[in-house]
């Protein structure tokens, strides 16, 4: 799961950033209102942290300028706490959620799962899929109860592909949605961890469909 932190203050910035990745994300920022605008409006990201003050372009323009292109990520604004206008302002623009200056990170994080949860349609933060659990609260995975040790790039891919249960899932969006904008982006590296996944699970668990991708099931259907 791919998340855009876009906040002008550098310190916030980067702890942000440095807290989601540290909790399974790949994570891109960006420092002002047009190049977080630019960045939401091209690349396909799962959520988008953005704050309200920017310089170059306000948080809201933003946020209405990517509703209006029907850019329908899930957005979580932030906030300064004594301004009430910015939260109304922020959800009729389209906000999902905001988060108040200063935040604990472990409520921001917990918004930020609550999020991604809803928008892949799952109610809580533990996913299953035949007999692996997948806890994006932990970031811990368990088969039929025995932990299973991941790299942080196994986990993403693992992670991406059990919010997505059952669908077919192409390299391409793998690509897009597993690492930051600054990642070497060659698809065959997909092909490398996906055949170290297979190793640390059962079976047929992680199927590939012939020319159009992966679908993680439980059900052993052949592809
Ligand atoms: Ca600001």
């Amino acid at each position: 799961m791919r998340i855009l932190v876009v906040e002008d203050d550098n310190d916030l910035n980067r702890q942000l950033c440095r807290a989601l990745a540290d909790a399974g994300y790949a994570v891109d920022s960006a420092t002002d209102g047009e190049e977080g605008f630019h960045l939401g409006d091209t690349e396909p990201y799962d959520l988008v942290l953005l704050d309200i003050g920017l310089p170059k372009m306000d948080g809201i323009s933003v946020l209405e300028q990517w509703r209006r292109s029907d850019r329908n990520m899930p957005v979580i604004i932030l906030t300064a706490r004594d301004r009430w206008s910015d939260k109304v302002a922020g959800m009729d623009a389209g906000a999902d959620d905001y988060v108040a200056k200063p935040f604990h990170m472990e409520e921001l994080l917990a918004r930020v799962r609550v999020q991604m949860r809803r928008a892949t349609g799952h109610a809580s933060n533990e996913i299953e899929c035949g007999p692996i659990r997948l806890d994006t609260k932990s970031a811990r995975v368990t088969c039929d109860g025995q932990q299973i040790k991941l790299t942080s790039h196994e986990y993403r891919l693992l992670a991406y592909l059990m919010h997505h249960t059952g669908r077919v899932v192409s390299r391409t969006e793998l690509v897009e949605h597993l690492y930051d904008q600054d990642f070497d982006r060659d698809s065959n590296t997909i092909e490398v961890f996906i055949g170290r996944l297979r190793k640390k699970l059962p079976g047929d668990l992680i199927q590939t469909v012939r020319g159009l991708g992966y679908r993680l099931s439980s059900d052993g259907d052949a592809a």
